[in-house]
């Protein structure tokens, strides 16, 4: 039997700071899980370190289940984020130790292809309509077939979504909301104003780039269900893809009210950790994608379950997949969506260089199709000396208030 012989957290900053799980067996194969959790990265490192590291070796390596229950049902504590990536971490590493193992990429482990690629969507964005056709624009030379479409609000100032100006001077129009620094920032907000100003974007970019693109937008979490309705309903001529986190969603009830009021598709589940965040939302049908990441979600056992759950209900997948996911996250998330037959889409947002000197992937975008490759495994590597040489700074997401102060959803 090969057993569980080191555990490994791997805290590197290429830009930002990602948090990584290495496990070596006894045979001397290694697996990598990612377990980055955007601002609180060093509470996931610390559970893995302090908490997990030491039940964690002896194990059997390849009981990927029984692992991932001996962990969610032994904390006794179980769900929450800083709990679910920790497991997720693990059930990752696993995964790829069984790959190379096996001499198989993951995707062949959980019953093989199903399609040729994944069609991934990237975030366009812009203060000004000019602006965002030019991130569309320069979205669809990268190869994007779909894009996601944010926009500044006038009167207020920087707000979720909205790559800021020449920000890294990469002439890209990538979007990273985590800041550097002590505390987090503070955003303004107005959620009337945003919807007045909305649909008329909508129908700019439509009248612009014509009926077939694929076109997203992601609400934030900053709506009731009343005015996700209306706001769904103001934008049914623009045919968008999905519209995402319209509510906050952990009264999952009011869904029926959006649901009530509009018959545009809905993405919900970033924030969520468990199938149990879900369940209303499932069996009553009340979204059309699943946003979980497979990093904040348990892992490819509990989001391959998610899944398979949702598609009884013809609900697909829409996986979290910015740059706060690593590399080794974001390969997850492309082995279980090219085996799993409700794959939807995928968000991809392409990791600077400097990242990809850390993580070595074997991931392609081509054609607007992400596919994970056919190495062994995940098909990621760390690389220990690239990694060192970024070390930890703390970074916050904004946080969000109404014109009056009052705190609100970011
Ligand atoms: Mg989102």
């Amino acid at each position: 039997m090969s057993t569980i012989e080191d555990v490994e957290v791997l805290i590197t900053n290429p830009g930002r700071n990602f948090v990584t799980l290495r496990i070596t067996t006894s045979d001397g194969v290694t697996g990598l899980g990612d377990a980055t959790l955007n601002g609180r990265e060093l509470a996931v490192a610390s559970y893995l370190r302090d908490h997990v590291a030491p039940i964690l070796t002896g194990r059997d390596s390849s009981s990927i289940e029984d692992t991932w229950q001996y962990l969610y049902r032994g904390a006794y504590w179980r769900r929450g984020p800083v709990t679910m990536a920790s497991i997720a971490a693990v059930d990752m590493a696993l995964w790829d130790i069984k790959g190379k193992v096996a001499g198989l990429p993951v995707y062949q482990l959980l019953g093989g292809a199903v399609r040729r690629g994944l069609l991934a969507y990237g975030h366009a964005s812009g203060a000004e309509t000019p602006q965002i056709f030019d991130s569309i624009r320069a979205h669809l030379e990268e190869g994007y077939r779909a894009v996601r479409v944010q926009t500044a609000v006038p009167g207020l100032g920087q707000v979720y979504g909205v790559a800021a100006a020449g920000a890294s001077g990469s002439g890209r129009y990538d979007y990273e909301p985590a800041r550097p620094g002590a505390r987090p920032t503070e955003e303004q907000w107005d959620t009337r104003a945003y919807m007045r100003h909305l649909p008329s974007v909508f129908e700019a970019v439509r009248g612009e780039f014509g009926p077939d693109l694929p076109l997203l937008h992601d609400g934030h979490h900053r709506m009731t269900p009343n005015q996700a309705g209306r706001l769904g309903r103001d934008l049914e001529p623009y045919d968008l893809f999905w519209l995402e986190d319209c509510t906050p969603a952990e009264n999952q009830q009011g869904l029926r009210r959006v649901r009530e009021l509009t018959t545009q598709p809905l993405a919900i589940g970033e924030i969520f950790n468990t199938v149990w965040d879900y369940q209303t939302l499932i069996t009553e049908q009340l979204i059309d994608y699943v946003r979980s990441a497979v990093t904040h979600t348990g892992g490819i056992t509990h989001l391959k379950k998610i899944m398979d759950f949702a598609s009884l209900y013809q609900i697909k997948s829409g996986f979290h997949g910015p740059t706060d996911i690593s590399p080794v996250g974001q390969a997850a998330a492309l082995h279980l969506g090219l085996a799993i037959h409700n794959f939807g889409i995928q968000e991809y947002m392409r990791h600077t260089d400097d990242t990809l000197e850390v993580f070595h992937t074997s991931y392609s975008f081509e054609d607007g199709l992400l596919h994970p490759g056919d190495t062994p495994g995940l098909g990621v590597e760390y690389d220990d000396a690239a990694g060192t040489s970024h070390e930890y700074s703390p970074a916050y997401l904004p946080v969000n208030r109404l014109v009056d102060g009052t705190m609100h959803d970011w």
